[in-house]
């Protein structure tokens, strides 16, 4: 990759060992010719790999042996560092941006060091990336730091290849680089800069206050995470009632005070991409529950850049010195700094401008942020990650596929949109780009499209998309001028084709693939989402699907859960009992309109849904009968699960045709019988994970598959997934989970892209 210190790394081993050489980027790697012994070299080989920079990442190495009078030498007896001229096509993967490294961060807080407290400290091994890039090859004068001219002090450290900021493009200091500055809404000048910026900034958070702080991509809004009032206020002001908030905390000593950490998931969160990992809070936690309501879980983060650890720092840090802090909070809210469903802003202007009544104040820097870049999401399942928002610190570096592919777009779903470009057997995915519902998300994804687009060198011929005929992407794709050959993919085929790409299936057979979600547009135009598919790259077969349901209103229902209940009563042949909760939310006027539009099916799309049969079963279980964010409901069912319970709903299994109604059945005697929700909900995932292992078996006897993909929103829910592989596994079957991209239709890209290139 390009920016991460591999050249002079390699000329500073060579050196050591007193090579003649040189060392070259190239778009199939580093090219390297050394002259020296023997054992030296077989030294070298081995250190490149060990002692590598930690930006860089080493798919392979080979090495051979050549005859020395074959081997060109620049400068006798010394180990140059070449310059790469650009070939046509030729690219080099860009890094992803990285947190604050070690090193950096030791002199943030070195008072003798001349970057003491200079909140926008970097190196070659750390620091922006992705979002200042402006254009390849990766210099400074296009990126946006090239309005800073390096001081005589930078510029040496700039140019020593045995410095540890040798090329660091972003390569800053106080006197040369760029400022940090505090701003009130609605006023034109700063009212504070620099350290003192930072003070008030921490003041104001310890009184309660919101204040949108420009980060890497794009701006937070934080505040005092341990205070109700201000966390209530956040929430009225951005118009987000219950979806969880991400917290940020100094270190993670701090955060194992209100949250369970284990080793691995330690591990993710100091790790140099810096995730928002999900942790299980502990019940004592002084985290206000205002934070994540209704969840055992909270999306928790560690400082990524140095002006993060100026904000969090404890106050202890600086006593010695004459800088005087208020202490700061345990944890502070960071949420992305938007109203909900627009992009986050990232221009200082933009967010004085959108942000004015949802902050107090504004800490504003002028180094511009480029590539909007989002927060990533994950978690640690079973001792390996499940992501759930794959952006800042992954994108844009590429997943590895198993085999060669065509130049591709595939311009994913609607929500939790990404894009994905391939080409060679890189298939480079989007940040996320968010939820395509309005102009705004749209101009942002073509925007990244075209960059990306020449960051990679890629000119897709293909441009494959969902069947969704309402999305904004497919229309995107469908609107698009070019002459490129347009593809388009059902929804899960490519849900199942992502997760097989990424577990590096070449797809010389066909896998059983499970997909369950939400929503997606099938074949016969209803909306499915409870799949069993037995699919290869180039093709699928829908052998399996859970029995439509009319879903009467469509986008009314999944904001209504209880609205879907109905709906799979009236399946399940079942009265509408007022004494059942979803049945007493509906008025009695709904409720006949319901049944018109239920008995006559008009105004009902069908749907084999696994999303919408959580909702129904958490409204009849009274856990939610409406929600304000996506899978609330599922979610708020799934967390109050009980661990004990050993008994599981029971499914018609009928040929092709999965009923849910004797689910259904069972669980309102169950409601009836005044059984807790917990107990309900373990049942019903007990339910899900029994069918799913039978129909497996049953596709098994049919075909002599032995390997299940599973992928689809409905897989995040790790309380499901812990009880399904098991049962999976003890009967033979090898299972593929996602690790490398989300289960959610984040994950739709890359599949639509593989299946496209395979059918092309
Ligand atoms: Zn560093
Ligand atoms: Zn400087
Ligand atoms: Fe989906």
């Amino acid at each position: 990759m390009q920016g991460v210190g591999f050249r002079p790394f390699v000329y500073n081993l060579a050196a050591e060992l007193g090579f003649a050489g040189w060392v070259l980027n190239s778009s199939s790697g580093v090219e390297i010719e050394a002259v020296g012994s023997d054992d030296l070299l077989d030294e070298f080989v081995e250190r490149l790999m060990s002692e590598a920079p930690p930006l860089a990442r080493i798919e392979c190495i080979s090495a051979t042996t050549v005859p020395i009078s074959d081997i060109e030498i620049p400068e006798p007896g010394r180990f140059v560092i070449r310059h790469s001229e650009s070939q046509p096509g030729e690219f080099l993967p860009i890094s992803p941006d990285v947190a604050i490294c070690d090193d950096c961060l030791r002199e943030l807080f070195d008072p003798i060091d001349r970057r003491y407290r200079y909140p926008f400290i970097n190196c070659t091994n750390c620091g922006p990336r992705f979002t200042i890039i402006r254009d390849i090859p990766y210099d400074r004068p296009k990126t946006t730091m090239a309005p800073f001219v390096m001081c005589a002090a930078c510029q040496a450290e700039y140019d020593d290849p045995t410095d540890r900021r040798f090329h660091a493009q972003p390569n800053a200091c106080p006197v040369c680089g760029p400022r940090v500055w505090l701003q009130l809404p609605g006023r034109q000048s700063p009212i504070s800069t620099g350290e003192d910026a930072i003070r008030a900034v921490r003041e104001l958070l310890a009184e309660g206050k919101t204040v949108a702080v420009k980060g890497l991509g794009g701006f937070h809004l934080a505040c005092d995470a341990t205070n109700d009032a201000a966390v209530a206020l956040l929430r009225e002001r951005k118009g987000r009632v219950d979806k969880p908030f991400a917290i940020m905390s100094f270190d993670w000593e701090m955060v194992e005070s209100y949250c369970e950490v284990n080793d691995d998931e330690r591990t993710l969160l100091t790790s140099c991409e810096r995730p928002i990992v999900l942790l299980r809070r502990r019940p004592s936690s002084p985290i206000s529950s205002l934070v994540a309501p209704g969840n055992n879980y909270l999306g928790v983060m560690l400082p990524y850049t140095p002006l993060h650890y100026l904000l969090l720092e404890p106050s202890t840090l600086s006593c010695s010195l004459d800088i005087v802090h208020c202490s700061s909070p345990l944890a502070l809210v960071m949420t992305s700094g938007n109203y909900s469903e627009e992009p986050v802003a990232i221009d200082n202007d933009e967010a004085l401008e959108r942000l004015r009544n949802l902050a107090d104040a504004f800490l504003l820097h002028d180094r511009d942020i480029h590539a909007r870049c989002d927060d990533s999401v994950t978690r640690i399942f079973a001792g390996v990650e499940l992501p759930i928002r794959r952006s800042r610190g992954y994108a844009p570096y590429p997943v590895h596929l198993p085999l060669d592919v065509k130049q591709v777009l595939g311009v994913g779903a609607e929500l939790k949109n990404t894009f994905c470009l391939t080409r060679d057997r890189y298939a480079f995915l989007s940040q996320h780009i968010g939820d395509m519902e309005n102009y705004e998300t749209l101009q942002f994804f073509e925007q990244m499209v075209e960059q990306l687009k020449r960051t990679f060198r890629i000119e897709p011929e293909i441009i494959a998309y969902d069947l969704h005929p309402g999305y904004l992407s497919s229309k995107y794709a469908r609107d698009n001028p070019t002459s490129c050959i347009l593809h388009p993919v059902q929804h899960h085929h490519a849900h199942i084709a992502s997760v097989m790409a990424e577990a590096g299936l070449i797809g010389e057979r066909p896998v059983i693939g499970v997909a369950f979600d939400g929503t997606g547009y099938g074949t016969d135009r209803a909306i499915w989402g409870g799949e069993f598919l037995v699919a290869d790259y180039a093709s699928f077969r829908r052998a399996a699907h859970l029995k439509y349901v009319p879903l009467p209103g469509g986008d009314a229902a999944i904001r209504r859960p209880y609205r879907t209940a109905l709906a799979h009563l009236w399946a399940a042949d079942m009265a509408w009992d007022e004494e059942l909760r979803p049945v007493a939310a509906a008025s009695a006027e709904e409720q006949s309109v319901l049944v018109q539009q239920l008995d006559r099916s008009v105004g009902a799309v069908p749907t084999s849904s696994v999303g919408r049969l959580f909702d129904a079963v958490s409204a009849l279980a009274g856990v939610c009968q409406e929600i304000n964010y996506e899978a609330q409901a599922a979610i708020e069912l799934e967390m109050l699960v009980e661990g004990d319970v050993q008994e599981a709903y029971p499914f018609g299994l009928n040929g092709e045709e999965i009923d849910p109604a004797p689910c259904i059945r069972a669980v309102v005697a169950d409601v009836r019988a005044g059984v807790r929700a917990g107990v309900i909900s373990a049942r019903f995932h007990n339910g899900l994970a029994q069918m799913v292992r039978d129909v497996c078996l049953h596709l098994r006897e049919e075909t002599g598959l032995q390997e299940v993909a599973l992928s689809g929103g409905v897989f995040q829910n790790v309380t499901l997934l812990a009880r399904m592989l098991p049962l999976l596994e003890q009967v033979g079957f090898t299972v593929y989970t996602h690790r490398l991209v989300p289960p959610n239709d984040a994950c739709i890209s890359l599949g639509q892209a593989v299946v496209a290139s395979a059918r092309a």
